[in-house]
């Protein structure tokens, strides 16, 4: 094995767990402990703890909003376990305050998280990197809130253009086989205005068409890759001649810089 990561003989699994419409809090667990992403709602957490017997021993939140961090206070009243979150938000609860280039370690799931600043959601936002040790080898994952989404990103309701810009350009920067485990279910809806944007990606074409199959068995379209989704994501695209190209069009005037493409593409979306 060349990625540096040391084989512990540990397998972990990495499993959504439905909250609210369309949310997925996931859990990362080793058969006795576990930790969640982004519980915003307890009761979902809490009862698939008590049907596996695993030990909760850490929460990793990616940014305040309720939908991710609602359920935090209710999870520990049963399940003390550490907090993890951004830096520069206001949390329920957090034990470990991180930003850019800090590292998440979990012993007792043998876990170490690099931390990134991909602010554009919300000001302070972050996402967790690694690798993990699968059933089916060393994979890198990614956990990114509501930054990048499966062929979508976030609104920006706190950052500008320019900054969720240069977050995107640091996730689509990461091995193509990194696993991208989003918060939402998004995905067909995203890949509707993504064939708007991008008309004649042919790559995209086949992605939906096995997106959709995926939602038609009512499995989850999630974790995609960071490969998948600089092939088809028109947010990691738009510096793409076609995408700059159909933004201008839909924006009926001259875009002259990457970071005005990308706000007006963004603004296409909003109104979709
Ligand atoms: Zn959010």
């Amino acid at each position: 094995m060349t990625t540096g990561k040391q084989d512990t003989g540990r397998v972990i699994r990495i499993c959504p767990i439905p909250a609210f419409n369309d949310n997925y809090i996931w859990l990362i667990e080793d058969g006795v402990h576990a930790a969640v992403v982004d519980p915003g709602q307890a009761q979902p957490v809490l009862d698939v703890l008590k049907q596996t017997k695993l030990s909760l021993v850490a929460i990793l939140l990616t940014h305040h909003h309720h939908d991710h961090v609602g359920g935090v206070v209710e999870i520990l009243q049963k399940h003390p376990a550490l907090v993890y979150g951004p830096a520069f938000e206001v949390l329920p609860v957090c034990d470990f305050m991180l930003g850019q280039g800090d590292c998440v370690t979990i012993d007792k799931l043998g876990l170490c998280l690099n931390v990134l600043d991909v602010p554009g959601h919300t000001a302070g936002h972050i996402a967790y990197t690694g690798l993990v040790d699968t059933d089916s080898g060393t994979q890198p994952v990614l956990f990114c809130g509501d930054t990048l989404f499966v062929g979508g990103c976030g609104r920006l309701f706190e950052g500008t253009p320019a900054q969720m810009l240069s977050s995107l350009d640091q996730l689509a920067a990461l091995p193509s086989e990194t696993a991208v485990y989003c918060a939402h279910e998004y995905t067909l809806a995203n890949l509707r205005f993504a064939k708007e944007a991008d008309p004649n990606n042919h790559d995209l074409a086949a992605f939906e068409k096995a997106c959709q199959a995926k939602r038609a068995a009512n499995e989850p379209t999630v974790p995609s890759t960071i490969g998948t989704e600089r092939r088809c994501n028109p947010f990691l695209r738009s510096r793409d001649p076609e995408v700059a190209e159909s933004v201008k069009r839909w924006a009926n005037k001259s875009l002259q810089t990457p970071v005005e493409i990308f706000g007006a593409l963004r603004e296409w979306k909003n109104g979709f």
